[in-house]
């Protein structure tokens, strides 16, 4: 609740506040595992200006990032350094698989290749295409904040707990 000097009164939940304190602040992790990674680099960029929301500074460490975008190809060796990044990350944070090889393993459909980022952490958005361009990234962003705005706090850090636990079981 806030009082303006004109002496009208703004009602808020303490949800919504923290809701919108949460997602006008993604610090991202500096990471990028392939192709996708330009267009992710790009997305921070003058051109696309990820600075016009808040979101221009990537993090060179995970305890100081919230937003995870795995953008590329993802192979077995890097897996376990990707969920060790991952749960060096404080809580609350956020997982975007960017492009068809972060989701599903894209064409390389092999061994040496994770076929899908969700066997090893928990992913809140899926982005298509390969690769995917800044402004789908912006646009999968901006999904991502309407969904945290509106997450209850505690229905949100249960959901978490419970998809990080299913995908420490697979890892
Ligand atoms: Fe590269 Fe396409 Fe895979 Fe992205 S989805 S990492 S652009 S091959």
């Amino acid at each position: 609740m806030s009082t303006e000097e004109d002496g009208s009164v703004l009602l808020a939940s303490s949800e919504a506040v923290v809701g919108w304190l949460r997602k006008t602040s993604f610090w991202p992790l500096t990471m990028g595992l392939a192709c996708c990674a330009i267009e992710m680099i790009s997305y921070g960029g003058p051109r696309h200006d990820a600075a016009r929301w808040g979101h221009e500074v990537f993090r060179a460490s995970p305890r100081q990032a919230d937003l995870m975008i795995v953008s590329g190809r993802l192979s077995q060796k890097m897996a376990p350094v990707v969920r060790q990044l991952y749960d060096q990350m404080p809580n609350p944070k956020w997982v975007i698989s960017m492009g068809a090889c972060a989701s599903s393993g894209g064409i390389f459909n092999n061994y040496a290749i994770v076929q899908g980022v969700d066997h090893i952490v928990p992913v809140d958005y899926y982005l298509p295409g390969c690769p995917p361009n800044p402004d789908q990234l912006i646009d999968a962003v901006f999904k991502l904040r309407s969904d945290i705005q509106h997450y209850p706090l505690l229905g949100d850090m249960k959901r978490k707990q419970e998809r990080e636990e299913a995908a420490a079981l697979v890892a």
